[in-house]
């Protein structure tokens, strides 16, 4: 039941923020609604689930199409998107999570209608099939979105291999929040990176100790 289970993530954060002396407002539930219909989304909207992502875009611009009566929801796009599709999606959505290319940002720059707020994502890992920008080089690739006057780089975004223990993700998601601490501190116009995009179903409450602002969850909401 779609109800439960959204109470169950909630109650879930809210005890991973008291674990971390966070406030509850302090992380963002973003409902994954990828492996789910117009309709099974609709449930979660109405339920008060207002941050929804999807990862593809011909499923997310017929979902959005199929949800105008909600103009309050807010779509994140969490996939890697290839640049002759920036066109069509860039204007759609209010976050996106996952720059990772000067190419990608030329694109969006070219193409956005309005400032977006983008993380850009970072393979901790070093996980070959993994995308994002090497951590080495995540400072030198915001400094060079200066000029891109429609990105707004708010945080950083990362994934932990999917079979990795609670350790790894812990560092992995530790190493994360370092990185971000590094480019805020650098107190850059165009980058507050403020913001760190991690955590999902399986591993959202270690990525909150590590002081997630946004979880992308969706496996734990429709099981
Ligand atoms: C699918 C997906 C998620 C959600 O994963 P679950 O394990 O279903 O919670 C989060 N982030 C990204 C980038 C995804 O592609």
């Amino acid at each position: 039941m779609i109800q439960e289970n959204l109470a169950q993530v909630q109650q879930t954060i809210h005890e991973a923020c008291a674990l971390a002396n966070r406030a509850n407002d302090a992380v963002t539930l973003v409902a994954v609604t990828k492996t789910v219909d117009a309709k099974v989304t609709e449930s979660l909207i109405r339920l008060g689930q207002l941050h929804c992502a999807e990862n593809r875009v011909d499923k997310f611009l017929a979902k959005k199409e199929a949800l105008q009566a909600y103009p309050e929801v807010r779509w994140h796009f969490i996939g890697n998107l290839q640049r002759r599709k920036v066109k069509d999606v860039i204007n759609e959505i209010d976050y996106f999570h996952a720059l990772d290319s000067l190419r990608l940002a030329d694109e969006i720059q070219k193409r956005a209608e309005k400032v977006i707020k983008c993380f850009v994502e970072v393979n901790v890992s070093g996980e070959e099939s993994k995308h994002g920008i090497s951590p080495e080089e995540v400072e030198h690739f915001i400094r060079s979105l200066a000029e891109h006057t429609q990105i707004q780089v708010i945080g950083l975004m990362t994934m932990a291999p999917f079979e990795s223990t609670e350790q790894e993700q812990r560092e992995i998601f530790k190493k994360l929040h370092l990185i971000q601490k590094q480019i805020a501190n650098l107190k850059f116009k165009h980058a507050p990176c403020l913001e760190l995009s991690m955590g999902m179903s399986n591993d959202y409450p270690i990525a909150i100790s590590q002081g997630a602002t946004y979880v992308r969850v969706g496996t734990a909401l429709f099981r």
